[in-house]
């Protein structure tokens, strides 16, 4: 399906640029239009692929392309204010050529996390399109403010797009990165998940000899509200296979071969390691689609599979189909959970961050009592006027 991508904050901008090498390695075509918007200057040069005219540079006026610092309630309020810069940028967008508008932004810093929601729901105000999220949350180790900043932008963001897709920054780390190398390793990961998926929708009619390809609807029926999130296995196969076993004519055995494959990647994919880890039982709607050369997609397999997750979520509403990628050498199965409840780090960041947002009033107001004490001299000293 065609996205207009808008990267929101510094880690929104850089996981755009990353979708758009994604989608020129694999011929995807999935990006209609890529922006960016930033409060810090330094952050939009530091882009590598979306056009210049498409970095957008909001707040100037207050923090003079400094950024918001770790502040996502100014990051709102310069988004707010500076909305006609952003919508300039969309309005150079051919909006009747996209399926959904795709949102992304790191939640615990300040300028994503505030700005995020902010433009969700200026877009739901004036398109008829979806407007879909992805919420980047931060590490356990980022401390308070952030976990509190990506708790309040995450209850805020959910309110206003279609379907947030979150992806946790916790679940991903490793140990020894720098954070840096960790970040660009992560956002290859987000990329390939998320990106996997929205191509999957762009397969023109006609590109290939699909049994059963998967269309952007699918994908938006599946998204139709609540949270997120995407499991994903591949294997590598060699795709002589397909030629050599039609020479042997060993058909049947490939064949076989294929559908246990195909089935096994998919539940390795929904019981693996998860955008937004979480009870896959406790998922209201899915979507299984199979990647890979057209020779090792195999209906029968991604149809086992999508029985196999309808059994785990008890749910009527499970999807499947393909994306063959004729130049591709490994078979893959993506697996979209939406409608998920049952999700321990939501609860745990909402539980830290009402502990911080305690905290933080504790400790304010006893630092005015305490001052109010210090200038206390009982109406002996007289001010100066
Ligand atoms: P903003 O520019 O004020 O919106 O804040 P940032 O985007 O710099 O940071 C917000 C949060 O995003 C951080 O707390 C990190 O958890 C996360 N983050 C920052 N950069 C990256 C990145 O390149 N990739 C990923 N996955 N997360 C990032």
């Amino acid at each position: 399906m065609k996205l207009a991508l808008i990267g929101f904050g510094q880690a929104g901008g850089k996981v755009v640029d990353e979708f758009l090498s994604f989608d020129d390695a694999i011929g995807g075509g999935f990006i209609e239009s890529a922006i960016a918007v930033n409060s810090a200057t330094t952050d939009l040069k530091g882009l590598e692929r979306i056009p210049d005219e498409n970095r957008i540079l909001i707040g100037q006026a207050r923090v003079k392309g400094h950024g918001v610092g770790a502040d996502n309630e100014l990051g709102a309020e310069v988004a707010e204010a500076d909305i006609d810069e952003i919508q300039g940028a969309i309005d150079r967008i051919p909006v009747h050529e996209i399926d959904a508008f795709l949102i992304v932004a790191g939640m615990g810093g300040g300028t994503g996390s505030g700005g995020a929601p902010v433009l969700a729901k200026h877009l739901k105000r004036i398109y008829t399109q979806p407007v879909y999220g992805l919420g980047i949350l931060p590490g356990t180790d980022e401390g308070g403010i952030y976990t509190l900043n990506a708790a309040r932008s995450f209850q805020t963001f959910v309110d206003e797009v279609d379907n947030l897709l979150v992806f946790d920054n916790d679940a991903w780390r490793s140990a020894g990165e720098s954070v840096e190398g960790g970040y660009d390793r992560i956002n290859r990961e987000i990329v390939e998940r998320f990106g996997l998926l929205f191509a999957a929708g762009e397969v023109e009619q006609g590109d290939h000899v699909a049994e059963s390809v998967v269309d952007s609807s699918e994908i938006i029926n599946t998204l139709s509200n609540g949270v997120s999130t995407i499991g994903y296995a591949r294997e590598v196969v060699d795709t002589d296979g397909g030629l050599l076993s039609s020479l042997t004519g060993d058909d049947e055995f490939d064949d076989g071969a294929a559908t246990n494959r195909m089935t096994s990647l998919v539940r390795k994919a929904a019981l693996g390691r998860l955008t937004l880890p979480c009870d896959v039982s406790s998922a209201d709607r899915g979507l299984v689609v199979a990647t890979g050369p057209p020779s090792h997609l195999n209906r029968k397999g991604v149809e086992r599979g999508r029985q196999w997750l309808e059994d785990e979520t008890a749910s009527m509403e499970i999807r499947g189909g393909d994306y063959p990628i004729p130049s591709r050498d490994e078979v893959g199965a993506i697996v979209l959970l939406s409608g998920v409840t049952d999700v321990p780090r939501i609860e745990q960041l909402q539980q830290v961050a009402i502990e911080a947002q305690e905290t933080t009033e504790d400790v304010r107001a006893s630092a005015d009592e305490e001052f109010s004490s210090l200038m206390d001299t009982g109406g002996e000293l007289d001010a100066l006027f």
